[in-house]
């Protein structure tokens, strides 16, 4: 059933008019633990560290603790804070400086959507842009800068493709690519689109930098603003916690900056953008760096191995269903990606891979396996970001070699309406395949990769549930023996992520010891009609104790 609580009633007052207590009792709460020894309480306490002191009973608490400050949760749900174990925070930033493009149904719905966005920059400013997606027109073809020339004659125009896979750029942003783009040369692990020898604006993967390398950098106030904007987006929808893959040392620097003033309003784990400055400044202090008020860590290298399976970019082990002759692109070479890999082996560094493809996921899992050698199963907790497509006799690999399979349940709802034509019926088998893994014993950890989905939590939940899209279809769910259970689903999104990023004993289960991060959502994930799932929404967002997020407040504010 479906509460009807208001948020305005939530008594948060008691936190800012009585003088500092040292305890604080959330009563009065129907709370999903998701610690298997007591999976239902009605109260919390904790102390002002943030720490949880007891998990139980509303009167049996406020017994033990007289004199606590009080919230009153007017039985709404409480679930542990939602983690997002792949989210791209200044990604998601981004999307607040650039033009969105998600979900436009036609070429000309995203020149409108521009043309808005232009008449705020500057003469001569580069116009960003991201989340197009061609299997969203009625042509499903690739665009070309020509469709942008008429509109944008001289402002370079640089548009990301809804994956981050492919930008479609025009001829102005083209003049200033870092090598002409014209010729029948391809750079590594990339591909220029060209008609015979002229490119014609779009570039996948490796070759996205050619144009990318030349947009001028954000500025380290922008830089700032843009992470504030993703940390209000991520507590607004629930989330205490981020696994961000793939941060630069200067923009890590940026994060220490705010995180060491009181900024960082929920906890990010941080991954080193590949081989570069981050890995080796990560590398020289030895392997792991957190800061003292537990919103900051960096233990971990995010590599890529291929591409995405929209562009037709993920490393297939045979050709693509509809595309004879390709079988997609490794975006490092495997000589690269094993120095990478060796490197953070002898840095104590956890590996986290980008795998979609199951030629991507195989070259993954071999190189793993050779690197970690006899010492698979330390307690390394190596990654596979998306692990998105396997060869069935892979999956059971995974568990071998104790690596943690990193997926986005709406990843398989946005793609099911074309997986089929990219793959055939028979590799279908092994892709999205949450239940293959689980029944194998490889933990899971789920996420959203936003910005390329929403960063919502709940759609994960409800794509996770039903493998169905937001009008319910198809009916019964696409593939639907992979369809996870709601306990398994907020798993993948609290304990599941925890473990992924060695802080199983800190968040992801609220129990006696671990911090008081916890969401108070307007409804009950475990009895909502499964539809519902995706419009639930938190009340409040807490992160050690604090109420990080208030809906009413935030209502108030607009
Ligand atoms: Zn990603």
């Amino acid at each position: 059933m479906r509460l009807s609580l208001r948020c305005s009633s939530i008594a948060l007052l008691a936190m800012s008019a009585l003088p500092l207590q040292a305890t604080t009792l959330l009563v009065n709460a129907h709370i999903h633990t998701m610690d298997p020894a007591r999976p239902e309480a009605t109260a919390l306490a904790w102390k002002d560290d943030g720490h949880l002191l007891a998990v139980g009973d509303t009167a049996d608490l406020q017994k033990r603790y007289p004199d606590a400050a009080k919230v009153d949760a007017q039985g709404a749900t409480v679930i542990p804070g939602l983690i997002d174990a792949h989210g791209h925070m200044l990604g998601l930033g981004m999307t607040h400086i650039q033009v969105d493009l998600v979900g436009a149904s036609s070429k000309q719905e995203i020149l409108d959507r521009l043309k808005a966005g232009a008449a705020k920059l500057p003469k001569g400013v580069w116009l960003i842009g991201r989340g197009w997606d061609q299997n969203r027109w009625a042509v499903k073809q690739f665009p070309s800068a020509a469709d942008l020339d008429a509109a944008f004659p001289d402002r370079p125009v640089y548009l990301e493709r809804v994956d981050g896979h492919a930008v479609w750029v025009n001829t102005a942003a083209m003049k200033h690519a870092t090598k002409p783009l014209d010729g029948d040369w391809q750079p590594q692990g990339g591909r220029i689109v060209r008609e015979g020898k002229k490119a014609t604006g779009v570039l996948v993967d490796g070759a996205v930098g050619l144009v990318a390398d030349a947009i001028p950098p954000l500025t380290h106030e922008q830089t700032r603003e843009a992470y504030k904007a993703a940390f209000a987006d991520a507590v607004a929808v629930g989330l205490t916690g981020v696994h961000d893959p793939g941060v630069s040392l200067d923009d890590f620097k940026v994060l220490q900056e705010m995180a060491a003033s009181g900024e960082v309003p929920l906890r990010l784990y941080e991954m080193a953008d590949g081989n570069h400055a981050a890995l080796d400044w990560l590398c020289s202090q030895g392997g792991h760096w957190a800061d003292a008020g537990g919103r900051l860590q960096m233990r971990t290298v995010k590599l890529y191995m291929d591409g995405a399976l929209g562009s037709r970019g993920a490393a297939l082990l045979t050709d693509y269903n509809d595309d004879h002759g390709n079988r997609g692109i490794l975006v490092t070479s495997p000589d690269a990606y094993r120095s990478a890999v060796e490197k953070a082996y002898r840095c104590h560094v956890q590996v986290a891979t980008h795998a979609i493809g199951d030629r991507g996921n195989r070259m993954v899992l071999d190189t793993y396996q050779s690197v970690l050698g006899d010492h698979a199963d330390s307690d390394h907790r190596w990654r596979v970001e998306h692990a998105q497509i396997l060869a069935l006799d892979d999956i059971p690999r995974f568990a071998k070699l104790r690596l943690i399979a990193s997926m986005q349940p709406t990843h398989a709802t946005s793609d099911m309406p074309w997986a089929e034509q990219r793959l055939g019926a028979e590799r279908l088998k092994g892709a999205y395949a949450w239940q293959r893994f689980i029944h194998e014993q490889v933990p899971l950890a789920f996420g959203s990769d936003f910005p390329v989905e929403q960063v919502n939590p709940m759609l994960g939940l409800y794509a996770a549930v039903t493998r169905q899209d937001l009008n319910g279809q198809p009916p019964g769910g696409w593939l639907p023996d992979q369809r996870v259970s709601r306990i398994q689903a907020l798993a993948g999104f609290t304990r599941g992520a925890a473990f992924a990023a060695f802080m199983e004993n800190e968040v992801g289960t609220l129990k006696p010891g671990m911090r008081a991060d916890f969401v108070i959502l307007d409804g009950d994930l475990m009895t909502v009609p499964p539809r519902q799932i995706a419009d639930l929404k938190p009340l409040s967002t807490w992160v050690d104790g604090k109420a990080v997020y208030q809906a009413d407040k935030a209502e108030a504010a607009h």
